[in-house]
Order: C-alpha cells, then sequence, then structure tokens
C-alpha cells in the first residue's frame, strides 16, 4: 500500500499530542483496525489507543475514512 511522502509528512506535522499512539502507529494498524471494525470485533479493545488517535487527528481520520471505503466495498476504480 502506498502513501503519498506528503502526507506523512503533513500528518507528523499535524498529529495531536495526548495519546500515546502515534502517527506512525496509526498508520501501521490501521489496516488491522478496519479489519477488526468491519468483522464487527471490538477494534476500539483490540488497538488501544487508535481510536483515541483517530478522534484527535484529521490527517489519521480521513486515512481511515478513505479505508474504511476502499475495503467496505465502496471503491472506485
Ligand atoms: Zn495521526
Amino acid at each position: 500500500m502506498e502513501r503519498p511522502d506528503l502526507e506523512r509528512t503533513l500528518d507528523r506535522l499535524l498529529g495531536p499530542a495526548g495519546p500515546e499512539v502515534g502517527c506512525d502507529v496509526c498508520f501501521d494498524q490501521l489496516d488491522r483496525y478496519v479489519e477488526l471494525e468491519l468483522a464487527n470485533e471490538d477494534a476500539d479493545a483490540a488497538l488501544p489507543g487508535l481510536r483515541a488517535h483517530l478522534h484527535g487527528c484529521p490527517a489519521c481520520r480521513e486515512e481511515h475514512e478513505s479505508l474504511l471505503a476502499l475495503v467496505g466495498g465502496d471503491q472506485a476504480p
């Protein structure tokens, strides 16, 4: 999976202060998080802190939403 460098850099700059999960960790675990969500598993319990990070980080939230749309079947060619 490819992610634009600019987005990563931006994300680092915009990352929220607070939760122990950073953007790097978030990006690493996002695939799994979405898988769990779509499987109706407790993604929040399996990957603690991720949801809080998504809540506070617009860049990661956007990534999460596009991943959800992609994996959830609403994919564009
Ligand atoms: Zn982030």
